[in-house]
């Protein structure tokens, strides 16, 4: 379906935007969309080169985007005078393009999670961190990852976070496991923002404890363990990887920041992620609603002497997933739309919701899908396996679920108080007006 600014938004979308959406969507549909597939081929298969290399037609795909202005979208003036300067809002819709291919955000130098690391550097880096690591990052030559899980920690409450960080003399020593280290695996990868605790630290404050140090790929004491693999996906040559650091020296100018502000960095890093990701997944579902309609109409698949899309339970699911996938976007977009119009810290509540609605209701989405394919939606064949098994871990990435309900229902019920008081107030006051009315009967509350 050709994209379409919800008319609700309409009055908050400039010109410049509108434009760059209609040149985002043509290069997505007849470039990245055709070469998805190709890139997949392109991956080695053999185990000693599969992390060794990446696919060639990315740099093309880079090339053609990049000639046409479209880069760096995701990055705001507010962080970097030389940023694309699309609001949140804006660039929600952007993303939702980008996420009907594979490598569409990738092409446009927008993919996760450069994009959170480089809005780290270009928010909390200084000159010299800019220079050495934001610079390449945003011309596209160099990846990073973002070190912060861990295996033997319970990783959602970042407090846990056990890498021993040290001071010798100007260096910082790191100690530790990481897991889960999108893009350490990419032999692009050449920097690791690593999240420690740091030693000398003495504040007794559980949230100033944590440090963010910028680590260069391939400094001595680093290994790369393994990847790891979701559902069977190794999602090479990107890779989650599980890094080991023993005694790994670094000069302490590569701190951010500042000793014990890692909190600080992580959650300035993680609000609008976390909206450029729902939007993605929005594009996914759409993708997945065109091949669930495309496949049920197949005239050349029927059952029981109709169309598959002819039996009422295909309809509802296609009625269903569009209704889910316009709530979605609605609700994402007045997450974008509250970060651009307070911050983001103001709209913890708007991209908490948005977080735990989007994936789980994709996965839905992807479901309904994959079961219209019948056993053709779980093979290889088609792009939906490969799309529920990225579109599942965004329910445990970036703070579980479970994590984001808790926080809303504390918040949520913290109304409580309030909400008794005025109920006793209205109760007195209709006890009033039976009296005054000399009306008999009991409160029905
Ligand atoms: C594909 C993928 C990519 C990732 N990329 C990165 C990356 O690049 N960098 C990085 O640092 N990490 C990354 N992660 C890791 C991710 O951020 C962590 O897995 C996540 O923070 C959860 O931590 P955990 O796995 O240790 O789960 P745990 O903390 O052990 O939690 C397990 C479960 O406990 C439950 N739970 C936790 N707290 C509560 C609560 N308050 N109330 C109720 N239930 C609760 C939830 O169901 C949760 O899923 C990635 C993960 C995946 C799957």
């Amino acid at each position: 379906m050709p994209f379409e600014i919800p008319a609700i938004v309409q009055d908050r979308v400039s010109a410049r935007a509108r434009e760059t959406m209609k040149k985002i969507e043509h290069f997505v549909e007849t470039e990245c969309i055709p070469a998805d597939e190709v890139y997949e081929a392109q991956i080695s298969k053999d185990p000693s080169l599969r992390w060794k290399s990446y696919p060639p037609i990315m740099d093309d795909l880079k090339k053609k985007a990049r000639a046409q202005g479209l880069w760096n979208l995701f990055l705001s003036k507010t962080h970097y005078s030389e940023g694309a300067g699309y609001t949140n809002l804006e660039y929600g819709l952007m993303a939702e393009i980008l996420g009907r291919s594979h490598t569409g955000s990738e092409s446009m130098n927008c993919s996760a999670p450069d994009t959170g690391n480089m809005e780290v550097l270009a928010k909390y880096g200084n000159a010299a961190q800019k220079k050495q690591w934001l610079e390449p990052l945003l011309d596209g030559k160099i990846r990073s990852a973002f070190l912060m899980t861990e295996r033997f920690a319970a990783s959602s409450d970042a407090k846990n976070i056990n890498m021993h960080m040290r001071t010798e003399g100007n260096d910082l020593v790191l100690n530790g496991t990481k897991w889960w280290s999108s893009g350490a695996c990419d032999p692009r990868c050449a920097v690791y923002i690593v999240m420690c605790k740091s030693e000398m630290n003495t504040s007794n404050d559980p949230f100033k404890q944590q440090s963010v140090v910028l680590v260069p790929a391939g400094t001595p004491g680093v290994t790369v363990l393994r990847p790891l693999s979701v559902f069977g996906y190794d999602d090479a040559p990107h890779g989650h990887a599980e890094v080991r650091f023993e005694n790994v020296r670094v000069p302490r100018a590569n701190l951010v920041l500042g000793e014990g502000r890692g909190f600080e960095i992580i959650q300035g890093r993680l609000g609008p992620g976390r909206i450029h990701h729902c939007m993605r997944s929005i594009g996914a579902a759409e993708r997945a609603l065109d091949y669930m309609i495309a496949r049920v109409n197949d005239p050349n698949r029927r059952t029981f002497g109709k169309l598959i899309s002819e039996h009422g339970t295909i309809r509802s699911w296609i009625a269903e997933s569009r209704i889910a996938i316009d709530s979605c976007r609605l609700v994402v977009l007045n997450a974008a739309d509250k970060i651009d119009r307070v911050d983001a810290k103001g709209a913890l509540k708007e991209i908490a919701m948005a977080k735990i609605m989007v994936p789980r209701t994709v996965c839905d989405i992807l479901d309904k899908a994959i079961q219209a394919h019948g056993a053709g939606g779980v093979c290889q064949d088609f792009p939906l396996a490969r799309m529920y098994a990225g579109l599942r871990t965004l329910r445990i990435a970036d703070g579980p679920d479970e994590v984001h309900l808790a926080q809303m229902g504390r918040n949520e019920n913290g109304r409580a108080a309030a909400i008794i008081k005025k109920h006793e107030e209205q109760e007195k006051k209709r006890t009033e007006l039976f009296r005054v009315y000399k009306i008999d009967g009991k409160s029905h509350l």
